[in-house]
């Protein structure tokens, strides 16, 4: 137990938190001054130099220094108003631009008239807006106008919490307490390495030194490298923690001849040469008594499906039951389809265990698998719950699809197996190799890296929202060709912000009447979107509106038309998985990016990268430049504790630095037992528990 600090003092210590602001703040995850020291400003303003009148920009901040002319109060709804205009100190510019600035306050503060009082020299700060060809901007702040001026951190808004109420407390935690957060990474090996403190870096990121502060690199500061750094160090730590509790056991072995021959041939295709080579690394692991630790990555649609039948095939020859983890229950239903033919073919009998059975069912369900009257378990989280025993389980098969997390808190080994149980990941899709090895350290990887022959790429192409007859024609083009059309929609209603499948649904159904457009999201029963899919594969519905639960896996061969609107929302695989839902029987198809303007230029390259390829070891790449490890891993920021390291990605030498010191850290202490490293168990445990909560709400 760490003894209590000044950061965990709660935010309303701090000066100007009152309990109706401390409340906000406590939504946020912002309780305690800790906590706040950890919201970390998304930018500065940069306050040192006032820009010249004349090169005032519309919707950029500014420090303004002038001259105060007509300064006046004036009546407002009930309340007084107040105004100034500043003009160059040295009169009007010859090279156009303003020529002077007005300065509203729509609600007037004592002592304005006598701060800005005609003839005064003033320095002020804020948003200019251009209304109606003037300059303005609505209640600037005042700066002192002899004074240097400071660089003002630009925190992410708190709704309900005024700018500078919160930069002042930010700034009031800092001063109190950044000396107290404490370093993962001990003292001796931070002077070794030349690191600073936590604490340093975090003084550096709210109060930047105005002498020094660059606002122009768009390299990481120190500062940020520091924390990247520290969070790295957390990740690596925690990971090797988990591994540690998972590792030893003795799992059961499965002999690979002839199951693997026999399972291989019982698809209606020749496996590719990349899958073979796949089969044969899982049924090497499947044969020795070490527990496999397998992750199996590849592009959408590459086969890894297949790969995992033949697994199960192995280990139920060896007299083993396998389960087959699926992220939703349409992806269970649809799985446990597929598997089917080929389950028969081999004499595995296959079972479904999802939260849509009855309980007579469910417990039936139960029954056949406690006495091994199952082989093959599909299923969803519900084959997590305690109360789930199997006759003699061999192997867990997760379809990860980006939830990582599950698989490492699986405690499937203690349910009635001969040993442990033998564990196969398969991504959705691809993860660059050298961040799988640094993300995944203790996991094997299998790559497949070559799709089934005769695939088409999917043709993309961007597209505004307003071009709806543009995304008319394509349906209908989709539809004459005998196919089938996805519309992903980022909402199921639709709001000011979000498209949803609601209108969307509306305006296809006029377009292609009533009976041949469905929608399908997370609030229908299992039954209902069973239906909904059954339909829209055997072409009676063949438009489906819906939400991203297509986005995992599901496969209708006739589909070639995706159109997913409001792209700019989703991120690169999430896309990308999106896309591999059509053209999978080898026929033409399209998928249209329609995006919503404005759109930042990170979207906008995201969409450029789609459109260009349709290699998803390419995209994973990509993505890790524009958005770094945390986004890709599905880790938002979250509260106080989430991954900030985004624009690190680049940095391998940081990520490869974090796992050593990890490693050495670990191995001087493997349970971080020793009073130095104190903060790293409780932020670890801290850590533990935070990625449980996202896990669970993700
Ligand atoms: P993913 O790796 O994305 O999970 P799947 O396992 O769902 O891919 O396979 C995608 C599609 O390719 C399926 O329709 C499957 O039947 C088909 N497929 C898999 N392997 C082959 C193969 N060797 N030859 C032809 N088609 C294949
Ligand atoms: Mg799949």
């Amino acid at each position: 137990m760490l003894v209590p600090t000044l950061l965990d003092h709660p935010v309303e210590t701090l000066p100007g938190i009152g309990p109706t602001t401390g409340a906000r703040l406590r939504e946020r995850g912002y309780a305690s001054i800790g906590d706040l020291l950890w919201l970390l400003p998304g930018g500065y303003d940069d306050q040192r130099t006032p820009m010249p009148i004349h090169r005032l920009k519309d919707g950029e901040y500014a420090v303004v220094e002038g001259v105060v002319r007509r300064a006046r109060s004036y009546p407002r709804g009930g309340r007084m108003g107040f105004e100034a205009r500043l003009e160059r100190a040295d009169g009007p510019p010859e090279d156009g631009g303003y020529s002077e600035v007005k300065l509203v306050w729509f609600r007037s503060i004592p002592g304005l008239g006598k701060r800005f009082a005609e003839g005064e020299t003033v320095r002020v700060a804020g948003k200019v807006h251009d209304y109606r060809g003037t300059a303005t901007i609505a209640h600037p702040e005042s700066l002192p106008a002899d004074a240097p001026g400071a660089i003002e951190a630009r925190y992410p808004e708190i709704p309900g919490v005024r700018r500078k109420m919160l930069r002042r407390a930010v700034r009031a935690a800092v001063d109190r307490a950044v000396a107290e957060v404490p370093d993962l990474i001990p003292a001796p090996l931070r002077a070794e390495l030349g690191v600073s403190t936590v604490g340093e870096a975090l003084r550096a990121m709210h109060a930047p030194d105005p002498a020094t502060f660059d606002l122009g690199l768009d390299t990481p500061s120190p500062a940020q490298r520091r924390l990247a750094l520290e969070e790295l160090v957390l990740w690596e730590l925690s990971l090797r923690l988990r591994r540690a509790s998972e590792r030893g056991g003795v799992a059961q072995r499965f002999a690979i001849e002839p199951a693997v021959s026999t399972a291989s041939a019982a698809f209606p295709f020749e496996l590719t040469n990349a899958q073979k080579s796949a089969v044969a690394e899982v049924g090497q692991a499947l044969e020795s008594e070490e527990p496999m630790r397998r992750l199996l990555q590849g592009d959408v649609g590459c086969g890894k499906t297949a790969v995992a039948m033949v697994a199960c095939a192995q280990v139920h020859a060896g007299g083993a039951q396998a389960v087959f983890l699926a992220p939703t229950e349409l992806l269970a239903d649809q799985h446990a389809e597929t598997l089917k033919p080929t389950a028969e073919k081999l004499g595995l009998r296959l079972g479904v265990l999802t939260g849509a059975l009855s309980k007579d069912q469910r417990r039936s369900m139960l029954d056949r698998l406690a006495t091994g009257a199952v082989d093959l378990v599909v299923g969803t989280h519900a084959l997590l719950s305690g109360d789930v025993r199997f006759a003699n389980l061999g192997l867990v098969i997760v379809d990860e699809q980006h939830r990582f997390g599950v698989a490492q808190r699986l405690r499937l080994g203690n349910r009635g197996s001969t040993g442990r149980p033998h564990l196969l990941v398969m991504t959705a899709t691809p993860i660059p190799r050298s961040l799988a090895l640094v993300l995944y350290a203790g996991l094997e990887l299998t790559s497949i890296e070559a799709k089934p022959p005769g695939r088409i790429p999917v043709t993309t192409k961007m597209l505004s929202r307003s071009k709806r007859d543009t995304v008319f024609r394509q349906v209908a083009r989709a539809l004459e060709a005998g196919g089938r059309a996805f519309v992903v929609c980022p909402a199921i209603s639709a709001s000011d912000e979000l498209v949803g499948v609601d209108r969307t649904a509306v305006e296809l159904k006029a377009q292609f009447g009533d009976e041949r457009v469905g929608q399908i999201h997370g609030r229908l029963s299992g039954e209902e979107r069973r239906e909904l899919m059954r339909a829209f594969s055997d072409g009676e519905l063949p438009v489906l509106v819906g939400t991203t639960v297509l986005e995992v896996g599901v496969d209708v061969p006739a589909a070639n038309l995706m159109v997913i609107e409001q792209a700019e929302r989703f991120g690169i695989a999430q896309l990308h998985q999106l896309r591999g839902r059509v053209g999978r029987a080898g026929q033409r198809s399209a998928c249209l990016l329609t995006f919503a303007e404005p759109m930042s230029e990170e979207a906008e390259a995201r969409l450029q990268a789609l459109c260009e390829t349709d290699d998803g070891f390419v995209l994973a790449e990509r993505d890790l430049e524009l958005r770094g490890p945390g986004h890709l891993f599905g880790y938002r920021q979250s509260g106080a504790s989430g991954l900030q390291f985004a624009s690190l990605a680049q940095d391998q030498s940081l990520l490869e630095r974090a796992g050593d010191l990890a490693d050495r850290i670990i191995q001087s202490d493997p349970d971080l037992s020793a009073p130095e490293h104190a903060s790293a168990r409780a932020a670890v445990e801290r850590w533990e528990r935070n990625a449980a909560v996202r896990e669970d709400a993700g």
